[in-house]
């Protein structure tokens, strides 16, 4: 047995920055209640178009620590040239091995950067792979319970929205670690790629899915089937008593 923590939530990004805009308020609430949250950039982001590697490895750190990250780690893919192959689906699979984690997020398969669609296919499939004897890796077979799909860019219908209201400083901060990415000026003539503004954009994505549930900020999450709910009556009355879910 590895010396390696056992994860309530493994969160995969395809670049550094991506778990914070997706998923920041859920891993910063999931730490805050005591569960073990770490998170696998799949690359260095060496071909963002602003910051080196070295700038963004920095931001990382410093927003881990914000997170609350039991570990973050990154397993070095090439950027932009993100694809679903055996072997990628095969490394996702021991890493989720290796920290033994039981729930899987990772980007929606439907976000038009290409680097995010080709990693919410692999880490689906190396999440599937992960639990299967006859697929060896390093480390023994381990099945995760669920695999969740934050949202980056898109605006498809939820699966459910969680409330972030109580972490959404939380998030802002981790967002605003990565100066190199959203604080510095592009090169004159540059068309921007995402906005001119993530923190803007990062505000009000989060405005508009807590409207969606009546509260302040809300984080938008999509599932591959039907969440499992025993007692619906009773996590409806719990909410609207305001005693959350
Ligand atoms: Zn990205």
């Amino acid at each position: 047995m590895s010396g390696d923590p056992r994860l309530d939530l493994l969160a995969f990004g395809a670049h550094p920055d991506d778990i914070e805009l997706g998923c920041g308020g859920l891993l910063a609430k999931c730490s805050r209640a005591g569960r073990a949250v770490g998170v696998v950039d799949l690359t260095l982001g060496e071909g963002a178009s602003r910051g080196s590697v070295a700038e963004r490895q920095a931001e990382a750190a410093e927003s881990a620590a914000l997170l609350g990250l039991t570990v973050r780690e990154n397993l070095r893919l090439p950027d932009l040239h993100l694809e679903d192959t055996l072997a990628n689906r095969e490394a996702v699979a021991e890493v989720i091995r290796r920290y033994r984690a039981d729930l899987v997020l990772v980007c929606s398969p439907q976000d038009r950067h290409p680097d995010h669609a080709a990693a919410s296919s692999f880490v689906t499939h190396g999440a599937f792979l992960a639990r299967l004897p006859k697929i060896v890796t390093a480390s023994p077979p381990h099945a995760p319970v669920a695999v969740l799909y934050y949202l980056i860019h898109e605006n498809l219908q939820p699966s459910f929205v969680v409330d972030i209201s109580d972490v959404w400083e939380v998030k802002r901060a981790a967002v605003a670690c990565y100066r190199s990415q959203f604080d510095q000026p592009m090169p004159p003539g540059y068309r921007f790629v995402g906005t001119a503004d993530y923190h803007a954009a990062t505000a009000a994505r989060a405005g508009f899915w807590g409207a969606q549930i009546q509260v302040a900020q809300g984080e938008a999450y999509l599932t591959a089937r039907p969440l499992r709910l025993d007692d619906p009556v009773g996590v409806l009355l719990q909410q609207a008593r305001g005693g959350g879910a």
